[in-house]
């Protein structure tokens, strides 16, 4: 017998119509590039995105294109987030850290048809938008008011859309090969934001009378969801543009009052290092706390926030295919009790699932794996806001069981308690500062160097980055190459932050039984940690 309820589509124009009549008067905040402060309303935004919408259908865009933003994180971003999906198109985040050749590449997969982009990233757009079929190219300092200044947001005729209608697409490079596309739908947009919402990470959860301030960009897995998420509860928002480093972000927290931010840990070291250089210099009493995730958070720096300075950090892991936010940092049950020590101890893991969201350890021959903290297997995941495939990349469907789960390439034990933690990665890649770097690309590109016969790259640790790469290269007999004539070669082809900060020269590289390099082993060579 089936139950005898509304078919209602979870669709994003559901957040749009209860900002406004709700909400409309909530601000939302933006830090300029002249780093003057841009104010207006959620009423406000949700009737230009609704006149970006129609803009958008003006020009002659269809149901389900794709529209791609390259912008830092501001309320014209805030307005795509919601009047791209609301008009019936993908929005589909660039990331402008990316080398433009990799942009190329995705723009064109992706099938970008129209992009908005901020005047500061133009000269990145112009490397690569001829190799694309982007044909709208609308500045958000120039054209981008006047499109909107010609289409009446009354005009609007929202579009009949199905939960299962894509929403926004982001590209991942977390693993080998080609960038890929994750697809987000309606559906596993409006989950994830609830999700997200009933989460309540240590007894913090965020309601209508926060201020959040997502540092995580919007060009990152829909900024973790925080845009949809004080759409719906009504929460205040400040974005902080393009003005990340640590003084500018303690400025907005304290001048907006602001309540929940949330980044990556690099951001949160530079701002823990000011906030003890200079304690009596940012008043964060009204602060509740920060999501902090995409890296491991260190556990000193949880300590080191919470004994110095009295802010919470709730660490998160989640991915891209995760929409992105999957675990939270809860101290549930006797934990919170437990001494302050403990409970870093247990921050400082990756946390529990979210409501929906089921995580289970298997090892390379699929057994379940006992919590135990310290059984170590592959994190497996699934739920109502994880992907199920990646967008026209067939090649990748190893990376989904059989019986349905997504494999995430974390090496993980779980505790007792259903914490899980994060030991390694079986995914080559390295992450630097929240972003990827692959390994592979690196040394497909060193060994078309004429001295090299053999590359590596591995992750070596780093305080600030998180992780760093180092390039160990075995040169032909007879040739030579210095450290710096290798880092010129690969400059050209890719991101400068991408390029390798160490370089050994070795006289062979590891390999395992079939041939593979043996990254463990050389790991251990060279930063000490254990394979
Ligand atoms: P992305 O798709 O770029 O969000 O990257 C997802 C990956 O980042 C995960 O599979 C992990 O390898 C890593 N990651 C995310 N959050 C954490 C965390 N809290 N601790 C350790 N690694 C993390």
């Amino acid at each position: 017998m089936n139950g005898l309820m509304m078919d209602f589509q979870l669709t994003l124009p559901t957040l749009v119509r209860r900002a406004e009549a709700y909400y409309g008067e909530k601000e939302i905040v933006t830090r300029l590039p002249d780093k003057s402060f841009h104010r207006y309303t959620h009423g406000e935004a949700c009737r230009r995105a609704r006149a970006l919408a129609v803009a958008l259908q003006g020009l002659g865009l269809e149901r389900g294109d794709r529209v791609a933003t390259l912008c830092w994180n501001h309320h014209q971003h805030h307005e795509a987030y919601l009047g791209i999906p609301c008009g019936g198109f993908v929005l589909h985040t660039l990331n402008i850290r990316l080398h433009p050749s990799d942009l190329a590449y995705i723009a064109t997969h992706a099938g970008d048809r129209a992009v908005i982009v901020d005047r500061s990233l133009k000269p990145l757009l112009d490397q690569f938008v001829a190799k694309t079929k982007i044909e709208h190219v609308i500045v958000v300092e120039d054209d981008y008011e006047e499109l909107l200044a010609g289409a009446d947001p009354d005009a609007w005729r929202e579009p009949d859309l199905d939960e299962d209608e894509a929403a926004a697409m982001c590209y991942t490079s977390g693993t080998t090969g080609m960038p890929k596309g994750v697809l987000y739908s309606h559906r596993s947009t409006m989950l994830h934001t609830l999700g997200v919402a009933a989460g309540n990470p240590m007894g913090l959860g965020i309601s209508e009378s926060d201020s959040i301030l997502p540092v995580v960009p919007m060009f990152h897995a829909n900024a973790w969801g925080y845009p949809y998420l004080a759409t719906m509860l009504g929460a205040k928002l400040v974005y902080p543009g393009q003005h990340l480093d640590p003084e500018s972000l303690l400025e907005d927290f304290v001048q907006e009052q602001v309540t929940w931010t949330a980044g990556v840990p690099t951001i949160w070291l530079g701002i823990l290092a000011m906030l003890d250089a200079e304690p009596a210099r940012w008043d964060l009493s009204h602060m509740k706390g920060m999501l902090v995730g995409g890296s491991a958070a260190p556990r000193a720096m949880i300590a080191g926030f919470k004994q110095r300075h009295g802010l919470d950090v709730v660490h998160g892991w989640g991915m891209t295919e995760t929409s992105p936010v999957a675990s939270t940092a809860q101290l549930v049950g006797d934990l919170k009790d437990a001494d302050e020590e403990t409970q870093f101890d247990f921050v400082a893991m990756q946390g529990l699932p979210l409501p929906l969201v089921e995580l289970r350890n298997r090892d390379a021959d699929g057994n379940l794996l006992p919590w135990d903290g310290e059984s170590m297997g592959e994190l497996e995941v699934r739920g109502p806001w994880v992907a199920a495939g990646y967008y026209d990349t067939p090649e990748q469907a190893d990376r989904w069981t059989e019986d349905g789960w997504f494999k995430t390439g974390d090496v993980v034990s779980i505790h007792p308690k259903g914490f899980v933690q994060i030991k390694d990665r079986s995914k080559d890649v390295i992450k630097s500062g929240g972003e990827w770097i692959s390994s592979v690309e690196l040394e497909n590109a060193l060994m078309a160097h004429p001295a090299v016969a053999e590359a590596a790259v591995i992750a070596v640790a780093d305080a600030k980055w998180d992780e760093r790469p180092l390039a160990a290269v075995v040169l032909r007999e007879g040739q030579t190459a210095t450290a710096d004539e290798l880092r010129a070669f690969l400059a050209p082809s890719f991101a400068k932050w991408w390029l390798p900060d160490r370089f050994e020269f070795v006289t062979e590289i590891p390999k395992t039984s079939v041939g593979k390099f043996k990254k463990t082993e050389l790991r251990e060579l060279f930063s000490g940690v254990p394979a």
